[in-house]
């Protein structure tokens, strides 16, 4: 009997094969008709086992694969779902990786995209037709933190025979839990806060009805995007403490949003949490607190980069979701492959400045903030 530990506790396990005693048995494995271990690129290692565990439950999920990266979830996804001649529809708002799979490497292969605002239920609703196959959410978005009803619009997909997948990273399943709204889908990059410190790429894909196992399985043997035992590991470690790193995330993130939205030098601040963010409502509605990323913008945009540089204690980095606080300008981070006229159009202000707030004691990130917007 495994004792209560040994099934909490993650295993790193770098064998990629093991032997067999028995010809049969490993004639059964290779054919499938097992589920014993037979190779690392067509069976999950003993950390990504944890990984899915600890997923499958806390979003409610039926089944769950876990790959390379958050990108490496996307790809595998689009790649099961989609043939030449699917049709696309995804909000605008979404992470640039994505966007590039979607308009320069799907339209390639013959998929049609359709890019709709994604702050309006209503107008994702009216571009909602028979020809959609599958309709793509993130929410809250990357760094507008715009969001979708994702109750609201899996019904209205659903009436038109439509799949919906969430790209559900900034919030993570302490914070909102998309298959249970409704959706099919929700795809996670472990690399942020999920695996939490920076140092673990991964990705997972969960679904909603395990008959989507087989193709999604295919993917990943097939894309060979399989997860490093050792990076599995640090991400399991990792999920031991999410929710208690959540839970000081998304508190430090309300109070250094309530605090920017009162300086004088900010302009404006990009924050679910605040009462005159125009989906508010749904934040609470919608997701257990307002989540750990916030994006604001200055009255001088020329003077960014001094206050950037003069922050000690929160560090300019090209990702987000790690216990330090992390700070992101949209051409650094998100939208690196924009221009600045693009990044205009998609409505991203000049000088945005993206936090993905840390876990640092409030008081301290506070006077850091202070200081660097003094000078
Ligand atoms: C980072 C990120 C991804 C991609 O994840 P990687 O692990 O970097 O491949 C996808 N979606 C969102 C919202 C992200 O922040």
């Amino acid at each position: 009997m495994p004792s209560k530990l040994d099934k909490l506790m993650p295993v790193v396990d770098p064998a990629i094969t093991r032997g067999f005693k028995d010809s049969v048995h490993w004639r059964d494995t290779a054919k499938g008709d097992t589920d014993a271990f037979l190779y690392s690129r067509n069976h999950h290692n003993k950390a990504e086992e944890s990984v899915i565990r600890a997923l499958v439950a806390l979003e409610g999920a039926a089944f769950g694969t876990t790959v390379s990266s958050g990108l490496a979830a996307i790809n595998t996804l689009f790649f099961a779902l989609l043939k030449p001649g699917s049709t696309v529809l995804v909000t605008r708002d979404t992470y640039g990786g994505t966007q590039y799979l979607l308009q320069t490497v799907l339209r390639k292969w013959g998929v049609t995209v359709k890019l709709v605002e994604c702050n309006s239920s209503a107008a994702i609703i009216d571009a909602l037709d028979d020809s959609i196959d599958l309709l793509y959410l993130e929410t809250p978005s990357n760094p507008l933190l715009k969001m979708q009803d994702i109750a609201v619009l899996s019904e209205a997909a659903k009436r038109v025979g439509a799949l919906v997948a969430v790209d559900s990273t900034v919030a993570t399943p302490i914070v909102q839990t998309p298959l249970k709204l409704g959706a099919d889908f929700v795809i996670h990059s472990l690399t942020k806060f999920i695996g939490g410190h920076a140092d673990a790429m991964g990705g997972i894909i969960l679904c909603a009805d395990s008959k989507y196992a087989n193709a999604l399985t295919a993917g990943r043997e097939t894309s060979g995007c399989q997860m490093d035992p050792h990076s599995a590991y640090l991400i399991a470690r990792g999920i031991r403490t999410l929710e208690l790193r959540m839970k000081q995330h998304c508190d430090n993130a309300y109070q250094l949003a309530h605090w920017l939205d009162e300086h004088a030098a900010v302009k404006q601040v990009y924050y679910p949490g605040l009462s005159d963010h125009p989906q508010h409502q749904l934040a609470q509605q919608q997701m257990t607190s307002f989540g750990p990323l916030l994006s604001f913008s200055l009255h001088s945009a020329n003077q960014v980069n001094e206050f950037i540089e003069g922050l000690e204690v929160a560090t300019m980095a090209s990702t987000l979701g790690s216990v330090e606080t992390l700070i992101g300008l949209p051409e650094t981070t998100s939208h690196v492959e924009c221009t600045e006229e693009e990044r205009q159009a998609l409505g991203v202000p000049a000088g945005l400045v993206r936090v993905s707030v840390g876990v640092e004691p409030i008081a301290l990130l506070i006077e850091d903030f202070a200081q660097a917007l003094a000078k």
